[in-house]
């Protein structure tokens, strides 16, 4: 299969979906880390494909989901702050914070809060108006860290001094590490995200499949891509094994990208890191660097949120959502409460939240 429109012709589809059936005898949860995936399997119905005990659970890998309330009410302060900006990606707008709305209403306020399609685009601003303080909200996975981190290297290169970043990065192992101890909800395999891994390489989940003991299948985002992966582990449960398979070579290589990890590793450490609805994680995100805390916006606003209470959303299970325990739909508030016009967690809000992905290809 060489080109793109290959991984979603539907005999293909139907070939990978028979042989799964055929070749699968004993029950299987195989969770995927990876928001796109997500939207994936739902548009394409993939799911329904396979034989009733394989069954496909969505984990924690919408980068907005899991980005905790707290921070997002550290990052309405700021920009409640007079002569700040706030660039960041339009999904993070709506996302409820902890105890002060969104984004998206503190913008509505006056805030000067600006949607970018790259972090290199906050320099720009803090090029342009010098006397503002240019704050950038650098969220996500390894797939985001790399521009990130050199927003953070291209500020201090260029003496830009009114950057900073508000960090709240990601890792994904250490995430498979966490849901692989949690007795109550053990997936028996998973598919990893094929863009994290192009960055990071496939290499690093050769060992992480023998320390958990599951199949990982590094997986693409066609059709046929996601098949692929979930026959991957299929095959390797039904013989006993655990081990990585990249299925997305067309694009992953064993090293992954070295120029992006060496400008990640410049400007950031590994840190814990808090994971909304999931609580603190060891050693599971990335902070900058001390060489580099002059840039951290939590150390130059280091605001203290005011218990303004807003509109909860202690009612939103989005932590048993994002550790595959609850479908989305049959959350008691899916599309009653709880729609992407009026959300009331963040796994409603994102593009790639599982909510928004069932509300748009399973509801009604
Ligand atoms: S449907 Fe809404 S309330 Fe229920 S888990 Fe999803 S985001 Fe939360």
């Amino acid at each position: 299969m060489l080109h793109l429109t290959e991984y979603s012709n539907s005999a293909t589809i139907r070939g990978l979906a028979a042989e799964i059936a055929r070749i699968s005898r004993r029950p299987a949860r195989i969770m995927e880390v990876c928001g796109g995936q997500t939207h994936a399997i739902l548009r394409h119905a993939l799911d329904t494909l396979l034989p009733p005990h394989v069954h496909l659970l969505h984990g924690p890998g919408c980068p907005v989901c899991v980005t905790p309330g707290d921070y997002l009410d550290h990052a309405i302060a700021i920009a409640r702050q007079p002569g700040t900006i706030i660039t960041t990606f339009g999904d993070l707008l709506r996302v409820p914070s902890a105890t002060h709305g969104d984004l998206f209403a503190a913008k509505a306020r006056g805030a000067d809060i600006r949607m970018i399609t790259s972090p290199l685009q906050a320099l720009d601003f803090a090029r342009e108006q010098p006397e503002k303080q240019v704050v950038h909200l650098a969220i996500g996975f390894e797939t985001t860290a790399p521009a990130n981190a050199m927003l953070a290297y291209l500020a201090r290169e260029r003496g830009q001094r009114n950057v900073s970043l508000l960090v709240s990065q990601f890792l994904v192992p250490p995430i498979l590490r966490h849901i692989s101890a949690d007795p109550a909800n053990t997936p028996d395999a998973f598919l990893a995200a094929g863009h994290v891994c192009a960055i990071m390489g496939s290499a690093p989940y050769e060992p992480l499949a023998r320390e958990l003991r599951r199949p990982i299948a590094i997986t693409g985002f066609e059709p046929a891509d996601i098949l692929l992966g979930v026959l991957a582990v299929i095959r390797q449960l039904e013989a006993g094994e655990a081990r990585m398979e990249n299925m997305y070579p067309r694009v992953v290589h064993p090293a992954g990208n070295p120029a992006a990890q060496k400008i990640m590793d410049t400007v950031f450490q590994i840190a814990d890191r808090e994971w909304r609805g999931l609580g603190m994680v060891p050693q599971s995100g990335l902070a900058l660097r001390p060489e580099y805390a002059d840039l951290d916006a939590a150390q130059r606003f280091p605001v203290s949120s005011s218990p303004v209470a807003v509109a909860s959303n202690a009612d939103c299970p989005a932590a048993d959502v994002l550790l595959g325990k609850l479908e989305p739909c049959d959350c008691p508030h899916f599309g009653t409460r709880c729609t992407p016009d009026h959300p009331l967690g963040a796994p409603m809000v994102s593009p790639e939240g599982p909510c928004a992905a069932y509300y748009l290809h399973r509801h009604g």
